[in-house]
């Protein structure tokens, strides 16, 4: 990306943020999917899930709690969210899809629209077309999952950068060996789970919509971890697409408005987000570590 075009050159974010911005390299945003990782995974060459969780997290200490987000307070989150999705579409990934199935995904737009909330939330989690954690992990055994990351969860000192969707989740790393996603990324099995670090919310869109032609016979679940406003905003296109999976909501420094979350989407971004429990979210990925090995040769975590 050239000096001229980065937002708060171009005049688009007002000079008393700007000149709090960090660095030019942390927009140096690569928005094609870099599965730039191992071809194993830390956790498939250990015998046991807690083998593998004691020698990972011997090397450093494991991720440690986020902070609960405020309460999301945003007036017209949906007229706001379908106006973002439309302007920003640059590469015409969502009007391509929709253009396909135009009646289709109408109706399913309309239909959510007329729902107060288009997903079943309980605490932290969102459901999407599930009722509950064990829909998920009963469904996930014959599916193929996507699991997604938003970039303000990885580390400022991350060696692919922020604003990108690279990740090395390399266990030799001592930086990778402390964040959250590289330890997320390593407990994965390589067969039936798509890992993805997720820049702008279009991306998540076309990764899915990518996973879905690459796996025709599949079904498609996804469990991504982003903060409330972007779970809640975008419920609506993840009903439309017939997108079904749960949402993690994190804490730590998230958008607290819209306004934020714009420039979050251009890469401004300074504070970093996290769960707040990662200890129930570790649970969660062993549980469906454990489904997808015993759907795969009959053995349990
Ligand atoms: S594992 Fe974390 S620190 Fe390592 S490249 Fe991925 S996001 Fe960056």
């Amino acid at each position: 990306m050239d000096e001229a075009s980065l937002p708060h050159r171009a005049g688009k974010i007002p000079k008393s943020i700007g000149k709090f911005l960090p660095p030019l390299e942390t927009f140096d945003s690569q928005l094609v999917f870099i599965y730039n990782g191992p071809m194993t995974r830390f956790w498939d060459t250990y015998s046991c899930w807690e083998e593998a969780e004691v020698a990972w997290d011997a090397a450093l200490p494991a991720s440690t709690p986020s902070a609960a987000p405020p309460p999301m307070k945003v007036r017209g989150l949906r007229r706001k969210s379908l106006s973002w999705m439309i302007k920003k579409d640059h590469d015409g990934t969502l009007r391509k899809h929709f253009f396909r199935h135009p009646f289709r995904y109408t109706l399913r737009y309309l239909s959510s629209l007329c729902k107060r909330a288009p997903y079943h939330r309980d605490g932290d989690l969102f459901f999407y077309g599930l009722s509950s954690l064990d829909a998920f992990l009963q469904q996930v055994q014959h599916a193929h999952l996507v699991l997604g990351f938003s970039y303000c969860q990885k580390p400022m000192e991350c060696p692919d950068k922020r604003f990108t969707s690279a990740c090395r989740y390399d266990p030799n790393h001592p930086i990778c060996r402390a964040c959250p996603i590289g330890k997320a990324i390593n407990t994965m099995p390589l067969e039936r789970v798509t890992c993805v670090v997720i820049p702008r919310v279009h991306d998540i869109a076309r990764v899915l919509f990518d996973v879905q032609n690459d796996h025709p016979k599949h079904h498609i679940l996804f469990a991504i971890s982003s903060c409330e406003l972007s779970l809640s905003a975008f419920a609506d296109f993840a009903s439309m697409a017939g997108f079904r999976g749960v949402g993690w909501r994190l804490g730590g420094q998230v958008c607290p408005n819209f306004r934020a979350f714009q420039y979050a989407e251009e890469g401004i971004k300074r504070g970093r987000t996290g769960f707040q429990n990662p200890d129930h979210y570790f649970e969660f990925l062993r549980a469906i570590r454990s489904s997808i090995l015993q759907a795969r040769d009959g053995r349990e975590e």
